[in-house]
């Protein structure tokens, strides 16, 4: 069966890299005065070359938005059910070898959080966990949505990998859309990232969103950990994973996100910073380049960098994220995923965004009309 890895493995990383690097102001001009976009546009957007003409992208990009999402910002809020994992990244708290107190939640623990999830408002509620196949695996997942579905219209799932029978399993449950991040499209530094458990297989992850189209996803979520590698390259590939997805499975829906690395206890350090003037640049790219793409924004980022992005292009934001499972009943007892940097309530974040002139959306979608109970 085909899949992106085989278009994937006919692409050279540096040869990519070079042809974004040489891309010139005419270049950007031309992409910015097209009304369809293709890669090659993407790469001038994202290149050096594009730094000059940003008031223009961000211009054309916030047309785009308000052209087919209104002035309207989703949100959502993460439910942390695990922090156990199997894996080593050299990038984040929930490594198997950071020795931190390892959790997950019961029923009862995970209905706590649903009431004070609740609480806030949400209904469109994001599943996380680490990679523990054996104790937080399918079984897990499927009863963890039947336990919380009477209460949210949308749920989402951010834990690893699963194949296509796995994910129709959850599907049927009520499962709306599955974010799955490449973290680095650089096969080489993938693996001296993910040195050991199930996420070291490159090719099983890149071809996740192959397996979740063919299992009938709604929505499904792409996305690269930016500061692990140069990140104008890696969006480009993310971009090329999209346009491949969209010609291919063109019934599902399709998000992107762009989280720069974050500090946590005993952490990694960037190896390619994004200053916040580049990941602008990046979010006006991708709209300009895919007018129907959602682009998520996380409490990663801080207060006033979100209260200044969210016109130029973002669709879904979070807010009130606690990134430790079990979190929002209990504070920060155990250790978390990343540090958050928008510690604003949700009131507080809904106040900002309606003081733009944006409407706040809690529920754009309804589990009933993907499930048959
Ligand atoms: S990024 Fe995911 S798989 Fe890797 S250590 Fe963290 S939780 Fe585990």
């Amino acid at each position: 069966m085909t899949s992106f890895y085989d278009l994937f493995t006919q692409q050279n990383w540096d040869r990519i890299k070079e042809s974004i690097y040489d891309k010139s102001g005419n270049d950007v001009l031309t992409a910015l005065s097209k009304s369809q976009r293709d890669l090659e546009d993407f790469k001038a957007l994202v290149s050096p070359a594009a730094a000059p003409y940003l008031e223009q992208m961000a211009v054309q990009s916030q047309q785009l938005t308000q052209k087919r999402f209104g002035k309207t910002l989703q949100m959502y809020i993460p439910l942390y059910v695990s922090n156990e994992c199997q894996n080593i990244c050299t990038y984040c708290g929930f490594s198997l070898d950071n020795k931190i107190r390892r959790t997950t939640l019961t029923d009862r623990q995970l209905l706590k959080e649903v009431e004070l999830i609740k609480e806030m408002g949400f209904e469109h509620v994001l599943i996380v966990a680490g990679e523990a196949n054996k104790t937080v695996g399918v079984d897990y997942f499927k009863h963890a949505i039947e336990l919380i579905r009477p209460h949210f219209s949308q749920i989402s799932l951010e834990v690893q990998p699963l194949d296509q029978h796995e994910y129709k399993t959850l599907i049927a449950e009520g499962l709306d859309t599955v974010l799955v991040y490449q973290e680095t499209y650089h096969q080489e530094d993938y693996k001296k990232h993910h040195p050991k458990g199930k996420k070291s297989n490159f090719q099983y992850r890149i071809e996740t969103p192959d397996r979740l189209g063919r299992a009938g996803i709604r929505k499904m979520g792409l996305g690269v950990l930016i500061g692990l590698e140069d990140w104008r390259t890696d969006s480009f590939f993310t971009a090329m994973h999209l346009d491949y997805l969209e010609r291919t499975y063109w019934q599902s829906k399709y998000s992107l996100s762009f989280p720069r690395l974050r500090p946590f206890s005993g952490g990694l350090d960037p190896k390619v910073e994004m200053n916040d003037r580049e990941l602008v640049q990046l979010i006006c790219a991708y709209r300009l380049f895919n007018e129907e793409v959602e682009l998520s924004l996380s409490t990663r980022e801080q207060e006033k960098f979100r209260d200044n992005v969210i016109k130029l292009g973002i669709t879904t934001l979070s807010a009130g994220s606690k990134t430790n499972p079990g979190g929002y009943a209990a504070g920060k007892e155990s250790l978390e995923q990343f540090e958050i940097s928008d510690e604003r309530s949700p009131a507080e974040i809904t106040a900002m965004i309606r003081k733009q002139g944006y409407e706040v959306v809690w529920k754009d979608w309804e589990i009933g009309f993907t499930t048959s109970y």
